[in-house]
């Protein structure tokens, strides 16, 4: 932390880059410093999807709440289809979108790139291939440290028509999921785990090849492959001297579904208030995101023990319900038997090994044994 000169941030990802332009449009010299030398690069362009179940605020007011415009590829999401182990489609809807997609990656059109744009906009300096180190900085938006879990995803051009298809199986994606999306041309598959990482490539191979028997789509010869993983830990406080953590280096993260952006950006705007005025962040996040957490931890929980048949279950329950929104958002609301389950899930999933998660006292679940996993990034 410096004692004067710009707000140095570490990161430029949604929540490093959130926090600068709250501090930027307040009239603050900002400085973000990033490691790579282009924002968004553990992504390949592919399509992510920014929540808006967990809480009230639909996404694009939650946006304008925190001074961020729309300068992305931005489309809303009403529908999908989810499949269950058996390979039983089901139709979801919803009256409200239950999400909006955005791309991701060093390229334009996507979030991070329109981040970027606004920052500088605003009158950050964005300073590429510069490594900050936790203690130089007053924000710490690093991202995930250690995987927690991990994904291998590809992507392409398509002229196939649009699908939102989500296949819940613990068998071909062990305690996570696979997708396709194909939305404006665009086209991402991608398998989701949380065990068995070394493994990550069979999940790959033998989930793109369930998902292709149960409702064929084409793959060209040129796609983009990439790996990437998400962090999950709990902690009290998320300052460290006087370095606010936020997003994934903090450990916010959605554990249910792994939909972080929304956990990213809030954090970093949250940071980003905390400092202009002068309230304490841990304050500050524990009042918005705390029980939002301890939720999304009772509910991964639940998805990993309740096998296929819970996964099953969740498939129709989701598709029955007159609304998908509001039934999702029902999964994220606080209920007594969710916080009497929440210290028994701490307990059960206690620390095993070491982790690599910072700073200081969290609860994690330390699979340090299962941490071989590929080289991350872009693989081509
Ligand atoms: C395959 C995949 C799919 C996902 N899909 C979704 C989705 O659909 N919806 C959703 O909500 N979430 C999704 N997520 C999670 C989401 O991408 C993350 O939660 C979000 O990007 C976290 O933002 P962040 O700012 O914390 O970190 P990041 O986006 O990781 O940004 C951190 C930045 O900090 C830089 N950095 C690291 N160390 C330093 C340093 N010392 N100095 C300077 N710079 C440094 C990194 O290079 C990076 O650019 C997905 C994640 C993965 C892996």
């Amino acid at each position: 932390m410096q004692d004067h000169g710009p707000i140095r941030i570490a990161g430029a990802g949604p929540s490093g880059l959130a926090a600068a332009i709250a501090l930027a449009h307040a009239g603050r010299e900002v400085e973000v410093h990033e490691a790579k030398s282009d924002v968004g690069t553990r992504f390949i362009g592919d399509l992510q999807i920014i929540e808006s179940a967990s809480v009230g605020e639909p996404i694009p007011r939650f946006l304008e709440r925190i001074g961020v415009q729309e300068n992305f590829y931005f489309r809303a999401a009403d529908w999908a289809t989810f499949y269950d182990a058996r390979g039983v489609a089901r139709v979801i809807r919803s009256g409200e979108p239950y999400g909006w997609f955005i791309r991701r990656g060093a390229e334009e059109g996507t979030l991070d790139r329109g981040l970027l744009a606004q920052a500088r906009n605003a009158g950050a300096n964005v300073i590429f291939n510069s490594r900050l180190g936790a203690e130089e900085a007053d924000i710490v938006a690093t991202g995930p440290a250690s995987p927690d879990g991990l994904a291998r995803e590809m992507t392409w051009r398509t002229d196939e028509p649009d699908r939102i298809d989500v296949f819940f199986n613990h068998k071909l994606s062990p305690g996570g999921y696979y997708y396709l999306f194909i939305l404006d041309g665009i086209a991402t598959f991608g398998c989701a785990i949380v065990a068995d990482f070394k493994r990550i490539d069979e999940y790959f191979a033998h989930s793109l090849a369930e998902a292709q028997r149960l409702h064929g789509f084409r793959i060209p010869e040129q796609t983009r492959t990439g790996y990437s993983y998400m962090n999950f830990h709990l902690k009290h406080r998320a300052t460290n001297g006087n370095a606010r953590y936020v997003g994934e280096a903090a450990g916010f993260q959605d554990y249910l579904f792994g939909l972080g952006i929304r956990y990213a950006l809030t954090s970093g705007h949250l940071a980003a208030r905390s400092i202009l005025e002068e309230r304490d962040f841990d304050d500050l996040w524990q009042n918005e995101l705390g029980q939002k957490q301890e939720i999304s931890l009772v509910n991964r929980f639940l998805y990993e023990t309740g096998g296929n048949v819970g996964l099953s279950l969740f498939v129709r329950h989701a598709a029955r319900a007159k609304d998908f929104r509001t039934y999702l958002s029902s999964w994220h609301q606080g209920r007594w038997w969710k916080s009497m389950l929440a210290p028994v899930v701490r307990r059960v999933w206690r620390h095993r090994g070491r982790c690599l998660h910072k700073p200081g006292e969290h609860w994690c679940r330390s699979r340090d044994t299962e941490m071989k996993v590929p080289p991350l990034g872009p693989v081509s």
